[in-house]
């Protein structure tokens, strides 16, 4: 029977009033085995109510405290890493492998913002004119909420969770709907830590829940990531309603090939970012552009490696791609591919209508490389978000560079080659937030802002590291004089 989940409000596990659940579908085998209730605009109130309360003492609790909280949870994360881990892959359908990775990388996150006494550090100056000082300090701004993706359960929401803590707010998590028991799993961690009640909550749910944070007056900044239509969407209602906002989007990643590249070393680490996590990372690259004679070589190496690939269930060990997260997404992908064909495109690789046996309930879609993909396509265009990869072709790396450049999204855009000419050329000009040289998925470090741009994101102040920081505080200027008459004499 499917588990119905929690609501982590006010330091306490709350079962939600709500009728309606959002089923949880393990993709790999199409088992339904957990409902996350879809809470109401009162249950959100309720949290808000929480932490607003919180909030009053919390932001009081010096900074150097407040991070031996996140010590804490680090040391826990690690400890049940596995079970986490396992979690993702059950409700996500990647690999374990690439559980484990995103894991080490929510972690990463934690311990970024255990530097928060340094981070979160104003500046002064002495003397701005006779005998008067100024000093910007950085003040928690309250209560936050986040609003998290399906396809890095685990991860996501601690692109923002630990800066918030850390900088003194309340923060409440609206995981995905699809993908909700990994978070649950890491409340029941933070239950353990002692943190005062209200400081970090939980809340399931879906629009309706989310249109609650959006519109409820004590919530001072919403942190979103998604597909851009949801992005653009909530980032519009947030601003309307005065809130600091930033809001992540969709994405359509492409690399270049230069003909100087080693096919072999580009085709492994392509393949990985195309295909892992069944196509569905924000960073997977999608969009393979070969360069003058890089295209017959790269085709050839590329089309081995699609097939050679090894589609599974997540938890088996040798799995490589696992399955898209819905029978809806995989049919979805299944009619791109349609569109593409129609468009004019050649499946070199078709990995429609495939099974893997053992596991004939789950949504596999198998590697599928795309040559001839016009430019000017849909299926150039829209982000697939599954294991497909198309291949076109520029003549020039000027040309290359204008293709890159010409889409609405600005998630990642990546390079292969051995020259440096080239490489900061591309670096240079091309419309991308991250960008990778010789790399296929430029994740920046939780020590760097995630970067995405245009259509990829809405707002000033990315996640991560001190765009996180900026965001989660405000400045308070002070300005001040001390004349010496005006104090006793000693
Ligand atoms: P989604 O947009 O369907 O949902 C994301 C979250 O927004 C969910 O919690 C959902 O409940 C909520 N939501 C959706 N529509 C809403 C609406 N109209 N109003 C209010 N709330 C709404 O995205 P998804 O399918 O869960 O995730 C996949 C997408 O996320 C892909 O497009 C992917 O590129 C993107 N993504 C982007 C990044 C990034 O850093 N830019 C990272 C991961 C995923």
């Amino acid at each position: 029977m499917a588990k119905r989940l929690m609501n982590y409000v006010n330091g306490q596990w709350v079962d939600s009033a709500a009728s309606e659940c959002a089923p949880v579908i393990n993709p790999g085998t199409g088992e339904h085995f957990a409902d996350a209730p879809l809470s109401s605009p009162a249950e959100v109130d309720a949290a808000v109510r929480a932490a607003v309360a919180a909030f009053k003492e919390w932001r009081r609790v010096p900074a150097p405290d407040r991070i031996q909280f996140l010590f804490k949870l680090k040391e826990l994360l690690e400890d049940n890493l596995d079970a986490l881990a396992r979690s993702c892959t059950e409700e996500c359908g990647k690999t374990y492998r690439e559980s484990v990775g995103e894991l080490r990388r929510a972690i990463e996150n934690v311990e970024v913002a255990c530097g928060i006494p340094l981070l979160m550090q104003g500046r002064n100056n002495e003397d701005i004119a006779r005998g008067i000082d100024e000093h910007m300090f950085r003040q928690p701004i309250g209560v936050a909420a986040m609003v998290a993706p399906f396809n890095f359960p685990a991860m996501i929401p601690f692109w923002f969770l630990p800066y918030a803590l850390a900088t003194g707010n309340c923060f409440i998590v609206k995981p995905s709907e699809k993908c909700p028991v990994t978070q649950q799993r890491v409340f029941e961690l933070v239950d353990r830590l002692g943190l005062p009640p209200g400081v970090l909550q939980l809340v399931n749910g879906a629009k309706e829940t989310v249109d609650a944070l959006l519109d409820h007056p004590d919530i001072r900044a919403i942190s979103m990531v998604g597909s851009t239509p949801a992005a653009r969407a909530i980032y519009a209602r947030a601003a309307a309603n005065g809130k600091r906002a930033q809001c992540q989007g969709g994405a359509k990643n492409p690399v270049l090939i230069m003909p100087d590249a080693d096919m072999e070393t580009a085709t492994r680490i392509l393949a990985d970012s195309a295909f892992g996590c069944a196509g569905q990372r924000c960073l997977a690259l999608s969009s393979g552009i070969t360069i003058g004679a890089a295209r017959d070589p790269f085709r050839g190496c590329f089309g081995e490696a699609t097939r050679a690939r090894r589609v599974g269930y997540g938890l088996d060990e040798d799995a490589e791609t696992g399955a898209v997260i819905s029978a809806e997404s995989k049919a979805r992908i299944e009619r791109l591919i349609g569109i593409a064909e129609a468009e004019g495109a050649r499946p070199i690789v078709d990995g429609r209508g495939q099974t893997v046996p053992g596991y004939e309930g789950g949504h596999f879609i198998f590697p599928t490389l795309l040559d001839g993909v016009p430019p000017q396509g849909e299926i150039a265009r829209t982000e697939i978000f599954g294991p497909v990869f198309s291949l076109m072709h520029a003549d020039t790396l000027e040309e290359g560079i204008a293709m890159v450049n010409d889409r609405a999204y600005g998630n990642m855009a990546c390079i292969f080659t051995a020259s440096g000419a080239a490489a900061r050329k591309f670096r240079n000009e091309v419309r991308a937030g991250n960008v990778g040289i010789n790399i296929g998925v430029a994740a920046p470090m939780a020590f760097f802002p995630f970067s995405g741009w245009a259509d990829s994101f809405f707002g000033d102040l990315h996640g991560q590291a001190e765009h996180a920081v900026e965001f989660f505080t405000e400045t308070k200027v002070v300005v001040e004089r001390w004349p010496q008459e005006w104090s006793r004499q000693f």
